[in-house]
């Protein structure tokens, strides 16, 4: 792909989130998709790949709970959560901030992963709002994805 038809593929996807949207981009050659959007296929090694519309729904491949160090006051006052593997109902995994529900959820849970159980996760995006740059007033709107036990909506 040349450089001046590349297109603004970050701006793109967080304005899908936003909307509820989730973009991902799909190789021509070989199918796979990458996702979060990439414009090269990491799969194949094929430079051409076109925008593709993903459920948003998929399956934990793993979990764990925020030890001290990395445990965001944000993330906790919207409910509790950790950080998993996800694998989207298309194919593609990646790492998300997971909300997980109660704790009586959280107990087991990757237990139930090594047994080799399918634990249903869905997108839950979440405003933020950050400093345009570091120690600066001006703020920025935006939509972070992050995903959600079904079984956590169900409880
Ligand atoms: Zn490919």
């Amino acid at each position: 792909m040349l450089l001046e038809n590349m297109e603004p593929v970050v701006k793109k996807f967080y304005d899908g989130v936003a909307e509820g949207k989730y973009l991902g981009r799909k190789c021509t050659e070989c199918g796979a998709i990458e996702f979060p959007p990439h414009l090269g296929c990491n799969t194949c090694g094929h430079g051409e790949t076109e925008w593709v519309e993903l459920s948003g729904h998929g399956t934990l491949v793993s979990f764990v709970i925020p030890g001290i160090q990395n445990d965001k006051p944000y993330l906790k006052e919207i409910a509790p959560y950790g950080y998993g593997a996800v694998e989207l109902d298309e194919g593609p995994i990646y790492t998300f901030v997971v909300f997980c529900g109660k704790k009586k959820i959280v107990k087991g849970l990757q237990e139930r992963l090594h047994a080799g159980e399918k634990i249903g996760v869905h997108a839950k995006p979440i405003q933020r709002v950050t400093p345009v740059k570091p120690g600066e007033p001006e703020t920025i709107e935006w939509s972070e994805l992050c995903f959600e036990l079904d079984e956590a909506v169900e409880a």
